[in-house]
């Protein structure tokens, strides 16, 4: 029997319930002291929890086209709607605590990435040379709910007048790209959704925060970026990309360190290589995996 989103409705909400960790965060939420953090960690809780449901289940065995699309996109459906509560929350608290008087925005759900994903399970009806990749897809895909939410929340006070930054702090043993991305942006020179600071390839952790000019936060975190205020403008605003092409750059990304130097093309990451440079890597390691089966 094909797997349904009422067959793991059930669970996924009972687990998440149940979770201590998720528990406690809601506590907080309920009294109204919520943080960013603990939003991004409620985030990818969330997904974990998802992903492990897929992982027992395997979705990707004997179901139907017509099954993909309903399970896919109501079960991340569902945890946006998890995960959008307490991020909104979050910037209430933020707001609070900056006495800004503006009402915390939603971010929409992100109906192109959970479509990249059907389009990916849809075309790989055998599942195996995709089925890790998926996975982290859906917890990378449950903590861009909070990157979303803070991009939505700095657009709206951006257009107020109020000055925003974004804060992007690399987790521990973070790779050469996402050390690189680490540091404190004026709102107005990332706001692009295309931009490096939005991105995560597979298995990111990293966390992207939002402060208010003159926030205590910031003064923090500028300490904690290794006492520099580092400058936005080494970024440089890239077009956003379709999720086919972000699938296929968090995939070089996961295995950067094993791939040959002949398609690295002297760059020392993914996200430099041209879209046919990358393409050229993708189909290698789809090759190099088939080959290891
Ligand atoms: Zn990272």
């Amino acid at each position: 029997m094909a797997l349904t989103w009422n067959d793991i409705k059930e669970q996924f909400i009972t687990t998440a319930a149940n979770d201590p960790k998720m528990a406690g965060i809601i506590e907080k939420m309920n009294a109204g002291s919520v943080t960013w953090d603990e939003a991004n960690e409620y985030g990818i809780r969330a997904g974990q929890i998802l992903s492990d449901i897929f992982k027992q289940k395997r979705p990707g065995l004997n179901i139907s086209e017509w099954d993909i699309e309903d399970l896919i996109p109501k079960s991340l459906g569902m945890d946006h709607r998890m995960v959008s509560e307490v991020a909104q929350a979050a910037q209430t608290t933020m707001n609070a605590a900056d006495g800004i008087g503006i009402k915390a925005q939603a971010s929409k759900f992100d109906s192109d990435s959970a479509y990249g994903i059907v389009e990916e399970l849809k075309a790989n009806p055998d599942y195996t040379n995709i089925e890790n990749t998926f996975y982290a897809q859906i917890i990378n895909f449950s903590l861009s709910v909070v990157d979303e939410t803070i991009q939505a929340n700095a657009e709206f006070q951006s257009k107020s007048g109020i000055k925003c930054y974004v804060v992007r702090k690399p987790e521990w043993g973070a790779c050469k790209w996402c050390q690189a991305l680490a540091g404190s942006y004026d709102y107005e020179d990332v706001k692009d959704t295309g931009n490096d600071v939005w991105r995560r390839h597979e298995n990111c952790r990293c966390t992207i925060n939002y402060v208010h000019e003159g926030s205590s936060d910031l003064v923090n975190n500028y300490k904690k970026i290794g006492g520099t205020k580092t400058t936005s403008k080494r970024l440089t605003t890239t077009s956003t990309k379709t999720s086919g092409y972000n699938n296929m750059l968090s995939a070089v990304q996961n295995v950067w360190d094993e791939l040959p130097d002949d398609f690295k093309n002297g760059t020392w990451s993914a996200d430099e290589l041209s879209e046919g440079e990358l393409k050229a890597a993708y189909s290698y390691i789809q090759k190099t995996k088939a080959m290891r089966k």
